[in-house]
This record gives structure tokens, C-alpha cells and sequence, in this order.
């Protein structure tokens, strides 16, 4: 007998999955991966707490490649703790995470990057994909209920500690961090991600937990966690702890149509060659003239970096001398990687700068 169902879940592309009806500790799979075929698609779990009045959000998976905040939902849901209050677990890139080899691309093969389907962008505008939809579905469930707050939990494919990335920095925003990390990015660039779309509504965050795979990161993404889920009061308007904040980020690409390798000096044939060391610099103050990647000769210039307001400061913060890519003035880079598939498909890093301090 195919069981029917439940009538809010006709034509919606967004799987609900409700604790204690059809979903329980002793149901849910011993590993990630078979919870995941379980989730089949993009899901949202809701959990009742003690205090049934309010909701917290969380978002994970987002990219397959990033299973730290899977991870901890997982361990968190197989404990079958009751949260203080409420809990909205969205699971997103799940069959993205199940094609072979398991939890390998970030998004698939001429499917949009899903944290970029969030608000309207140039990526999306027109397209009416599987994931922009299951977008619209959940922004319209979180604004229905608006939670307490919203966490969403990444990894990141290069060296890098665990940091929070803000698009709106306000004492909230701060003291979500600071349960899972003591630095910050506050970013303005829009890339139609869903703190992006979330953050006036409510107070909205993203944390990078550390490199995918590893342990550390999936103990952090927990521990962080478990701070939010256990706590009957977040007192997110309490003063926060002192941050390490970097601001104005501008998102370096490599430009179309260059060639990009990574490895320990020019060749042949590769338009620009990154360090292979690269990400050793993540949230450290880079001097000028650090050279950061080699470029083959005659390569066109092989950067670009858009800060706010789509402008090209590539050549105000790069230089090429000799074969040699050096950095123009002081930065802090960060979200290096060395991963060829996210440097081309996401971007090489973002360089930033010490947030101000007033006073
Ligand atoms: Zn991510």
C-alpha cells in the first residue's frame, strides 16, 4: 500500500519531517550517510522543546562537501535530548551529498550552487530550479514562525580556523559566533546566500567550522551547537565577548578563460599557478609584496577582485612582477583554498582588513 501524503506536503518539494511522528532517535540511521538516504531530499526536521512558544533554525549541507553541521545534527537527534525550545533542522544539498564518492562536489554538474538560490541574483534570475523553489519554501516557513535565530553551518575545503561570516553585524550576530568561534567576516557582498536573505528578519549567521573531514571541525559544529540548542535563554542582546572581526572583503577570482594550477612555481601552459601553500595565510596580516602564485608568460592579467559594489580592485591589490603574483598593500586573506574544483567554482579566497576599532 503507497501511504498517502499529509496534505501540506502536496506539491511541496521541501520534505517536513516531525520528531516524535516520523522521526525518532531509534529510526534514525547509525551513520551520516545512511541518515542522508534516509532525508532522500532536502528536509526540514522539526523538533519540539520544552518551550513550545519560540524556535531556533538551523541550515547544514548546503554544499554536499561540507558535512561538519550534518554531522552534529545527526549525533545531536541520535542522543534524543529534548532542546529548550523548539529546533527548524534544514538539510539541504542531500542528493548532492550522496553522489559517489559521498559528501565530494559542492553542488552538481548544471545544478545551481544552493546557497546562492536565496534572493534574487544574476545566477538565478529566470531560473526556476528545484532549489530555488525549495528556497521559497522555507523562507516562507521561517517567516511564517519567525525563529529566535538562524545557524548556518559550512566547512571550507582550505587551512583555515573556525570563523563566522555575517552579512549584518550587530551584538546578536556577534554573540551567535561567539558560541562556535572567536573571529569574524562581516561581508556585504551579496551572493544570495541564506543569511543574506534572513538577516533583517532575524538574527542570522554563518559558520565556517573548519576543513571537511576533519574531526575537529565536526566537534566544534557540535559543541557550538549543542550551546544554542541547550540554552533556555540565548541573551543575544547580552555584550558580546571580544571578536576578531575583519571587514570590506573582496571576493579574488581567477579571471575566465585563465588557466588555473596549484603548485610551486610557473609552468608552462597554466595561466596562473597558485601556491600550494597558499591557504598557510588564512586570517594572517600578509605584508605587500607577498607572492601568493606565479603566472606563465604572456598571461593576460589573471585576477579579479570585487569588493561592494561590483568594482575591479585587482590591480590596486595585486601586482605582477617577473613571473611573480605579489600582493599590492597589507591584507588578510581568507577562505584560501587549494581546491581547484571550489577555486574555480566558488573563488580563490576573499581578502580583508582589521575591522576599525572605535575609541
Ligand atoms: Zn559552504
Amino acid at each position: 500500500m503507497v501511504e498517502k501524503e499529509p496534505r501540506e506536503e502536496q506539491g511541496r518539494e521541501l520534505r517536513i519531517r516531525r520528531w516524535g511522528k516520523d522521526l525518532s532517535a531509534s529510526s534514525i540511521g547509525p551513520d551520516v550517510a545512511t541518515f542522508l538516504s534516509e532525508l532522500a531530499g532536502p528536509t526540514w526536521i522539526e523538533v519540539p522543546g520544552r518551550d513550545r512558544s519560540r524556535l531556533r533554525a538551523f541550515s547544514t549541507l548546503l554544499h554536499g562537501n561540507e558535512p561538519s553541521g550534518l554531522t552534529a545534527l545527526h549525533r545531536w537527534l541520535r542522543m534524543g535530548a529534548v532542546p529548550a525550545v523548539d529546533l527548524g533542522l534544514f538539510v539541504g544539498a542531500v542528493e548532492t551529498a550522496l553522489a559517489p564518492p559521498g559528501f565530494a562536489h559542492r553542488f552538481l554538474p548544471g545544478r545551481p550552487d544552493f546557497n546562492r538560490v536565496w534572493r534574487p541574483s544574476v545566477e538565478t534570475s529566470g531560473r526556476d530550479e528545484r532549489e530555488v523553489r525549495v528556497a521559497r519554501q522555507l523562507l516562507d516557513l521561517l517567516r511564517s514562525r519567525p525563529p529566535e535565530c538562524l545557524v548556518d553551518l559550512h566547512n571550507n575545503t582550505g587551512q583555515n580556523p573556525p570563523y563566522g561570516v555575517t552579512f549584518r553585524i550587530g551584538v546578536p550576530e556577534r554573540n551567535l559566533v561567539a558560541r562556535y568561534a572567536h573571529r569574524i567576516i562581516h561581508t556585504p557582498i551579496e551572493l544570495g546566500t541564506i543569511v543574506e536573505a534572513t538577516c533583517n528578519d532575524f538574527p542570522a549567521v554563518t559558520i565556517e567550522c573548519g576543513r571537511s573531514g576533519d574531526p575537529q571541525a565536526d566537534a566544534l559544529a557540535l559543541v557550538g551547537t549543542q550551546r544554542i540548542i541547550d540554552a533556555d535563554d540565548l541573551a543575544l542582546d547580552a555584550t558580546p565577548p571580544l571578536l576578531e572581526v575583519v571587514v570590506d572583503p573582496v571576493r579574488v577570482r581567477v579571471r575566465p578563460g585563465i588557466p588555473l594550477a596549484f603548485g610551486d612555481g610557473p609552468e608552462d601552459g597554466e595561466g596562473l599557478v597558485m601556491s600550494r601553500q597558499v591557504d598557510d595565510h588564512n586570517f594572517e596580516l600578509v605584508p605587500k609584496g607577498t607572492c601568493i602564485g606565479w603566472v606563465a608568460a604572456g598571461t593576460d592579467w589573471p585576477v579579479e577582485a570585487i569588493g561592494a559594489g561590483g568594482i575591479d580592485r585587482s590591480f590596486e591589490l595585486f601586482a605582477v612582477r617577473g613571473r611573480r603574483l605579489e600582493t599590492r598593500r597589507e591584507m588578510i586573506p581568507v577562505m584560501m583554498t587549494t581546491h581547484r574544483e571550489n577555486a574555480l567554482s566558488d573563488c580563490l579566497f576573499y581578502a580583508a582588513w582589521p575591522e576599525r576599532q572605535l575609541g
